[in-house]
């Protein structure tokens, strides 16, 4: 384990054009402090837990003061917004700082998100809130622990600097890491803005850097489109496997390489709802729970737009192969998120009345307002009897379950091996709004920041039962339904 000083700098994003990026320095807030610091994520780049505790941690992580190896700078994209090209949006308040290279010949971005104005902020002013610092900190280490491709969050600052949104709040910063914070928008900008050779470089950099492999293919930027949308199709179908909502699928927030990335409004489902909107500002639910499979494809497509000067000289021929390519995207969601339900039911073989078994579970869920997560974990234990008890119409319930039986019994698994695996793929406890909220409140009233501690651990292990936490695996309370969020963070 290092200490910072020993962490190997090597930014390799700087060998690209100035066209890239703008090299500045973070703005630091004032009387920063350490809010939170996630050892798990800062194992990822062997550093020392230790180092937290020093004077001049908070310093070094806000780039105020820097290490040898910072080279510090806001990264160029652009992107679909809502559905409309925004010709340029970049990083208009997160700053790498550089990358780690670790013994083991990886390498991380060091990104800090909210550290001030860059040249891509257009007017706004560069910082992020406590309450969204809070959120983003805690659902990308949740998502982590549910197996899901994320960007990782090593620590929080707070401060006394304020920021105003609705209201005055406190600026906050997260020190976020990622193998690449390349998205589907940084191809679109250098597409849009017709700087071809660019857009090579660019995918030259992420295939050099992060899949090798597909160099030795005839044509690796049609394996680069391939490999996006794979990832972006298994990461969806995780998605909405454990019920969860982005909020802000633009193309500016889809990474190249399959991460969650740019954590806003999200929610969880509570009670089942395919319609469930989690961003108050999306009035026409265009982010919806159940149009996000959609929304991946369109996404897809823009990037595969963005590509198409690099598939085939002939723009034609380079169209078609673009398509052929995205038709693959809903076979590889489909079959991704089948696998994922029949792991949820604790169904080890596949077969053809599997998708209507799902189909009709979640039918009667969605008709008696039932929670997601809970039926799942309940479904997971030895005993029908507490499933049955979360429905109304138990008679619907009974109808479904007599058939999952019958097709349990089809293939004849162990029932106590399969409850140790269901217990394994059905989380125990997600991050519910409210919970977030609390871990907020306290944090922002009292300066007390135990409930984020708390949650990060309970949440790092969300299939294991922790005693201390079986109120948070309860539905949420009455009041949780009040919770509005929006994008403004
Ligand atoms: P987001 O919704 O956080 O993914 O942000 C969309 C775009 O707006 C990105 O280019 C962000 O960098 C930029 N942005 C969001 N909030 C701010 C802010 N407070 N100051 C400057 N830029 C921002
Ligand atoms: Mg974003």
């Amino acid at each position: 384990m290092k200490t910072l000083e020993q962490l190997q700098f090597e930014n390799t994003y700087v060998t690209l054009p100035e066209e890239f990026y703008h090299r500045l320095a973070t703005s630091p807030l004032t009387n920063q402090h350490l809010i939170s610091f996630n050892q798990p994520a800062a194992d990822l780049i062997e550093l020392h837990p230790d180092e937290a505790r020093r004077a001049d941690f908070v310093d070094i992580i806000s780039g105020k003061k820097t290490l040898p190896g910072y080279e510090s700078l806001a990264m160029c994209y652009s992107g679909h917004q809502f559905g409309h090209y925004v010709p340029r949006l970049g990083d208009g308040r997160a700053i790498l700082l550089g990358q780690v290279k670790t013994d083991a010949g990886e390498r991380w971005d060091l990104q800090l998100k909210g550290a001030g104005p860059t040249l891509y902020s257009r007017g706004s002013d560069g910082r992020a809130v406590l309450r969204s610092t809070i959120r983003e900190y805690l659902c990308s280490e949740a998502m982590h622990g549910l197996g899901i491709p994320t960007t990782r969050a090593l620590c929080m600052i707070g401060s006394d600097t304020e920021v105003y949104r609705e209201q005055i709040e406190s600026g906050a910063m997260l020190l976020r890491m990622a193998p690449s914070h390349v998205r589907f928008g940084s191809f679109e900008y250098f597409y849009y803005t017709q700087q071809y050779d660019k857009l090579r470089l660019l995918a030259d950099y992420v295939i050099e850097h992060h899949y090798p492999d597909l160099k030795d293919e005839v044509n690796p930027y049609l394996a680069l489109l391939k490999q996006a949308i794979t990832g972006t199709g298994q990461l969806i179908a995780a998605w909405q496997s454990v019920g969860f909502a982005h909020g802000v699928m633009n193309s500016d927030n889809m990474s190249i390489l399959g991460l969650t990335l740019d954590y806003g409004p999200y929610g969880f489902l509570d009670v089942y709802d395919p319609d469930f909107i989690c961003n108050h500002s999306d009035h026409q639910g265009r982010y919806a729970f159940n149009k996000q499979p959609d929304i991946g494809a369109f996404n897809l497509s823009c990037l595969a737009q963005a590509l198409l000067p690099l598939l085939h000289d002939v723009p034609e021929t380079a169209a078609e192969m673009a398509i052929a390519e995205l038709n693959e995207y809903k076979i590889v969601f489909v079959h991704r998120y089948a696998q994922l339900m029949r792991s949820k039911l604790g169904l080890f073989d596949q077969q053809s009345q599997d998708q209507a078994l799902c189909d009709h579970l979640c039918k009667i869920m969605q008709a008696d307002r039932v929670d997601y997560t809970i039926l799942f974990r309940t479904l997971s234990g030895e005993s029908s009897e507490s499933a049955r008890d979360l429905f109304i119409d138990r008679a619907a319930f009974d109808n479904w379950y007599g058939d999952y039986q019958q097709r349990l019994a089809s293939e004849n698994s162990d029932g106590q091996q399969r409850s140790k695996h269901m217990k394994q793929t059905n989380p125990k406890y997600i991050l519910r709004n409210y919970m977030a909220e609390l871990a907020i409140e306290k944090a922002t009233r009292n300066q007390d920041y135990s409930e984020i501690d708390r949650l990060l651990l309970l949440l790092q292990k969300p299939f294991d039962e922790q005693a201390d936490y079986e109120v948070y695996a309860q539905p949420p309370p009455a009041w949780a339904g009040q919770i509005s969020v929006s994008c403004s963070s």
